[in-house]
């Protein structure tokens, strides 16, 4: 993803490498009065307005105890939700001004994806299968520093907020630049996003020199901050593309706004032997003693870790994401999840790409390969578990994030992140275990609803609040420039 000077190829490693609910009528005023009209009228209590009550169904809340809920509700006031219990439960207490029927269906917490780089949907497909530098020095480069505009960046985010919404995905961290276009085309399709503006040594798309790349970074920050979906961060994009010194002032920039710092560690033995030639320790090591690594970091693959590398993820409570179809398409290896989770680390699940190293933001699969990665490195079926994975996806995601008190699970306090998934399609009957269900066989064609932050952004498969048919015929057009932007000389 980077236009840099052909010199530099040498130092890159992959870059680039996811109605109405028949409440039943019963307000208990109306019940109490058939049997004691009298009595009730006085002491029925008042229900409480909610905006929402999306009741039936089996929710899934991730919460402390993973409770699964038969017939269960979730109550919602503004973007937040004021109550999880049963349908009845719930029914009994609240007057919602609106509800969505899940009757029949599963209702879980919004997956997150952990990593990605969102505009370059864009580039999907435009070169794969290739050996990195090949890939890099014929395709990518070129076709960044040819394309990558605000523009390009609009569109490319639109495109994949509408793929990540189809997909139930409601919270993402991205990579990127002109990530402050990022930020307003995602909180425009009404999504949560931690962006982080990339910061490299060399000239890239939007900004020529360190000074500048951290100048907009820090407009980008002072833009966006307590806004309630975006989270501005700064992404020191790895320690292979940026000096100790860039690596320090980026994270001093996020630390003076209290933003999250997000960073590619330790994703190919390349990374790891080049770091230890150069700077006599590994990846995670060498962040630590640079005084990078804190509980505002974000580090996405997190592949080739010792386990003292593990137990300073941890002490730090460094964020990891692991990204399985990135690791798999570039060869970059299996990160240890077993003993990441067993040692304490947060580990969040992510897509990556989707240019190069995936080619999809589809969380769905994600979990279901998170959980086979592991078992067939391992030849242990029993490696990671589907609920495992699916825990990497909502509240050890959250944690990743540092976000574990806003979302990732469904309680009461949360952000109102939740998704609908439909129960009726061949692949999903019948159904044993909601877990193994939901990982080893749904779909993200399953997902129906889509609610952010107490808005419906997607109901019965209708995304609300972007045009699909114009974000699709765009992409395609974009899909033509690329092309002949690539089949013409390259500008002077
Ligand atoms: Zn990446």
């Amino acid at each position: 993803m980077r236009a840099a000077p052909r010199q530099l190829l040498s130092r890159f490693l992959p870059l680039y490498l996811c109605l109405s609910v028949f409440i039943c009528g019963f307000s208990p005023g109306v019940y109490a009065q058939a049997k004691a009209p009298k009595q009730a009228a006085k002491k029925a209590p008042a229900l409480e307005r909610v905006d929402l009550l999306i009741a039936g169904g089996t929710v899934v809340t991730m919460d402390a105890g993973r409770r699964v809920l038969q017939d269960g509700a979730i109550a919602v006031r503004g973007d937040t939700i004021v109550a999880v219990g049963t349908r009845a439960e719930l029914a009994a207490r609240y007057a919602p001004a609106r509800r969505i029927n899940a009757s029949g269906k599963l209702v879980l917490p919004g997956l997150i994806n952990g990593h990605t780089h969102v505009p370059m949907t864009l580039l999907r497909g435009i070169a794969d299968d290739l050996a990195l530098q090949e890939w890099l020095e014929k395709y990518i480069f070129p076709a960044e520093a040819r394309n990558v505009t605000e523009e390009f960046v609009t569109w490319g985010t639109r495109l994949a907020a509408l793929e990540m919404i189809r997909g139930g995905t409601t919270t993402f961290a991205d990579m990127y630049y002109f990530e402050d276009t990022v930020a307003r085309e995602t909180k425009a399709a009404g999504m949560r996003g931690v962006l982080g503006q990339s910061i490299l040594d060399f000239p890239v798309p939007g900004f020529k020199t360190v000074p500048e790349g951290l100048a907009y970074a820090e407009k980008f920050l002072a833009h966006w901050k307590g806004d309630p979906l975006i989270h501005a961060a700064v992404a020191a994009h790895s320690i292979y593309t940026c000096s100790e010194g860039t690596l320090k002032q980026s994270a001093a920039l996020a630390r003076r706004y209290g933003a999250p710092i997000l960073i590619h560690v330790a994703e190919t033995k390349r990374e790891l032997d080049e770091s230890r030639a150069k700077h006599g320790a590994s990846p995670v090591a060498y962040l630590e003693k640079i005084g990078v690594l804190g509980p505002d970091v974000l580090a996405a693959h997190c592949v080739w870790l010792s386990s003292a590398d593990i137990a300073i993820l941890a002490k730090y409570q460094v964020g990891c994401v692991h990204n399985p179809s990135s690791n798999m398409m570039l060869a970059s290896g299996v990160a240890p999840i077993v003993e990441m989770r067993a040692g304490g680390v947060r580990v969040g699940l992510g897509t990556d790409g989707p240019a190069g190293s995936n080619n999809d933001l589809n969380m769905m699969e994600e979990l279901d390969l998170a959980a086979k990665l592991q078992k067939i490195s391992r030849m242990d079926p029993r490696a990671l578990g589907a609920k495992e994975a699916l825990e990497m996806a909502t509240i050890e995601g959250a944690r990743a994030l540092h976000m574990e008190s806003e979302i990732g699970s469904l309680e009461a306090g949360k952000k109102a992140d939740l998704i609908v998934l439909r129960l009726d399609a061949p692949h999903a009957v019948p159904m044993y275990s909601v877990y193994s269900q939901i990982v080893y066989a749904l779909k993200a064609s399953d997902v129906e609803t889509v609610v952010i932050g107490g808005r419906a952004v997607m109901e019965n498969r209708r995304v609300l609040t972007l045009n699909e048919a114009e974000v699709i015929a765009k992409a395609r057009e974009f899909g033509e420039r690329v092309k002949r932007s690539l089949a013409a000389p390259p500008a002077k």
